[in-house]
């Protein structure tokens, strides 16, 4: 059986074909500026039949992306799938699932529907995901597509860490508290983690780990006896860690004080706060992580700040999340950076004898690509190198609600 995950960002498509037995990647994919004026469309395959394929094709949307890559999968020659029904379902990543969707769901028209209703809350990034599953649906019906939410994962967050201290008709009304999001990975990664943990007698109930997905996004979930109970990002994937082009936390006042200052629109803040701000910002140099620490090994200032805010503002979550759950068993690492920058880990990890972590320097700067404990055997703490894989996640979670299993997903407990 096979199942056909997506991911659809705005102007972007990606794809990936895998087994569910043997949950090996058939085919795996990229569709790249759809509708982008400017530049035209370029599609990347890859698969072990007919190895890489890549070439430019006009996309003035998800539905011709969409088209073009249905009829690579099932090219007659080099296509990886011969008949349709091969593909058992597609799973979808939705970003928001607002607080309808608790758990990953099967797509019908009602469930669309309700999916159009919290896109408010993500204007930017649920109506691609919803183009990607209007387009599959009329590609390949009869085919039972899921949505698997990056919320999700964060329906167990109680509501004193959930809300703002505004006035609380703007929860009731409009939805205003944080929600969080990366639900997949942290999701997957605190699995993996979990399972090093029983290994070392350390029950997954009594557990208390963070995950710190460190990718062009960044956040930190806190996760108590397999349940996230915290998480960085909040309404918006704006909010917590310094990131690749977002600022994360700020004193919310600055907004106002910038609008006026600049006689700008809410437009141009948003765009400054996620566009603009973060590594970016800062260094005035780059959003890439790899440049960054190499223009600060070369003595850039503000490459060097730019690093040191964003080490310091994940260990202040790292010392948050200890106390929120009183204590702590690992700090995981995951995505880009956190899975390939021995210098943020270390930088994050030093000093925090305290807490009881003590990393391991020279795994530190050679461990790669695989799951390990990254802190000394002395160390009360364990740091793990957990390599995510979203794709894989979602292919997990589709089977599962095909399958009709009543159980609910593991690590998503049902509030
Ligand atoms: P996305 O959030 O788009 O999925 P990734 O998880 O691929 O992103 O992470 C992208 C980030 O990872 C970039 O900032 C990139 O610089 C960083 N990264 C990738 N490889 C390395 C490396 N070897 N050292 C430091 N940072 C890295």
């Amino acid at each position: 059986m096979k199942i056909l995950v997506l991911n659809s960002g705005s102007s972007s498509l990606k794809y990936q074909l895998i087994d569910t037995q043997t949950e090996e990647v058939v085919a795996k994919g990229l569709a790249e500026c759809i509708g982008v004026a400017q530049r035209c469309g370029q599609i990347i395959q890859e698969t072990e039949f007919a190895g890489k394929i890549a070439f430019e094709t006009e996309m003035n949307c998800h539905d011709d992306a969409m088209d073009r890559v249905f009829a690579l999968l099932t090219d007659p020659e080099k296509g990886v799938v011969k008949r349709v029904d091969e593909i058992a379902a597609i799973g979808h990543r939705v970003v928001h699932g607002g607080e309808k969707f608790v758990r990953p769901t099967l797509i019908t028209d009602d469930v669309l529907c309700e999916v159009e209703k919290v896109s408010q809350l993500a204007p930017l990034h649920n109506p691609p995901n919803l183009a990607g599953i209007r387009a599959c649906m009329r590609l390949m019906p009869g085919i039972p597509q899921v949505a698997v939410f990056d919320t999700a994962f964060h329906a167990t967050i109680p509501d004193y860490a959930y809300m703002y201290a505004l006035p609380y008709d703007y929860y009731t009304a409009f939805g205003v508290r944080r929600y969080g999001f990366h639900g997949t990975s942290h999701q997957y990664v605190a699995g993996i983690a979990l399972d090093m943990l029983a290994k070392e007698g350390i029950a997954p109930g009594s557990s208390r780990i963070i995950t710190c997905h460190l990718g062009n996004g960044c956040s930190m979930t806190a996760i108590q006896g397999g349940r996230a109970v915290d998480t960085s990002m909040g309404l918006t994937p704006a909010e917590g860690l310094v990131m690749g082009t977002r600022s994360g936390d700020l004193d919310p006042a600055i907004l106002v004080y910038l609008a006026r200052r600049l006689d700008a629109p809410a437009s141009d803040i948003d765009r400054i706060i996620n566009k603009e701000s973060g590594l970016l910002g800062i260094s005035g140099l780059s959003s890439d992580m790899r440049d960054i620490v190499d223009a600060a090994a070369k003595g850039n200032a503000r490459a060097e700040l730019a690093l040191a805010v964003f080490c310091y503002r994940i260990r202040k979550y790292v010392g948050a999340y200890a106390a929120a759950m009183g204590g702590l068993d690992a700090i995981v690492f995951t995505a880009g950076i956190g899975e390939n920058s021995p210098i943020v880990r270390e930088r994050v990890c030093r000093d925090l004898g305290f807490l009881g972590v003590e990393l391991d320097a020279t795994k530190n700067e050679t461990e790669r690509g695989r799951a390990i404990n990254l802190a000394t055997p002395a160390s009360r703490v364990r740091v793990l190198l957990v390599p995510t894989n979203e794709e894989r996640m979602i292919a997990r979670e589709t089977a599962r609600v095909i399958a009709g299993s009543a159980a609910p997903s593991p690590l998503v407990v049902t509030p």
